[in-house]
């Protein structure tokens, strides 16, 4: 099926196979070992800042894109954003103006459109959101179409955020922000709240009936990335991920894989989840792979 990914880390996207591209004086069986380790969401944000740790330079970035866009071509996505975590460059003390020239160049050449959406650490603070939210305004025409905000919900409350947002939507850029995946369904409001178009997980959105159907009713689809709840723990276990009710609550749903080689997936896999694991017959699927890219891709 022609599809979208339009939730997916391009830190998170880096295959044992590209660490020892990048390093290769590492093992790649440490490398398994190390994703393999990713249980819980400790777990994976110590693979996470491992993962990072490799990228050292702008053509370290330009590598790691190349290998996740020829990863989506060969599963038929026909259209990207991938989420760069401005925030982690800016951490790391790269230059964010060759990091990001490196990676559009490397977008320019992909066999599908491919955009970017910056992202900002949210207990970093919003000095920091507004770095990136500058960063980002700066490359509206240049493939950024999104500003989003990932990190630790509990202490980087999205209401932080509100001017940040506002200044960005002045600057036509969409918001995306991660919400809602291990806190409450006040999380997903407040998101809501600051003028989220998409929410990042927002699962917990399941725990509030008023919740769903405010979702449904404005229709702001939710990102949803099965294997990574579960890994996270966002959820207790994969029967218990809430994906069916809230599809069934008329919510809508875009399928995605967040960090594929964390987590162990493709976007193919977790669409295969949802069929097996929650019953979403074909023209379901059909139904959400043609979503992903006419309804809720940014730039078609
Ligand atoms: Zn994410």
């Amino acid at each position: 099926m022609p599809k979208a990914e339009l939730h997916v880390h391009l830190e998170g996207s880096l295959r044992a196979a590209t660490l020892c591209e990048l390093d290769p004086s590492l093992d790649p069986a440490d490398a398994a070992a190390r994703y393999a380790a990713c249980r819980d969401f400790a777990g994976f944000i110590d693979a996470f800042k491992w993962a990072v740790s490799y990228l050292r330079s702008p053509v370290d970035y330009a590598l790691a894109a190349r290998a996740l866009f020829a990863e989506l071509a060969a599963q038929n996505v026909q259209y990207a954003e991938v989420t760069l975590s401005a925030g982690v460059v800016l951490w790391k003390q790269l230059d964010f103006a060759r990091v990001y020239n490196a990676v559009s160049a490397e977008a320019a050449r992909a066999p599908f459109p491919v955009y970017f959406v910056l992202d900002s650490i949210r207990h970093f603070g919003a000095e920091q959101a507004w770095q990136v939210a500058r960063l980002a305004a700066e490359r509206v025409g240049d493939r950024v179409v999104a500003f989003g905000i990932g990190g630790d919900e509990a202490r980087g409350p999205a209401q932080r955020f509100a001017e940040v947002f506002r200044f960005c939507r002045e600057q036509g850029l969409r918001l995306v922000p991660h919400a809602g995946e291990n806190t409450d369904a006040a999380a997903v409001w407040a998101a809501l709240e600051i003028g989220a178009d998409r929410i990042g997980h927002g699962i917990r959105a399941a725990e509030d009936a008023r919740l769903l159907a405010a979702l449904a009713e404005r229709g702001i689809p939710l990102e949803v990335c099965i294997s990574s709840n579960v890994i996270t723990g966002a959820v207790p276990s994969l029967a218990d991920h809430p994906v069916r009710r809230i599809y069934d609550a008329g919510v809508p749903v875009i399928l995605n894989t967040d960090d594929p080689a964390m987590f162990n997936t493709t976007l193919v896999e977790e669409y295969l989840l949802a069929a097996r694991t929650f019953g979403f017959t074909a023209d379901e699927l059909q139904q959400l792979a043609a979503d992903s890219l006419e309804r809720w891709a940014i730039r078609r």
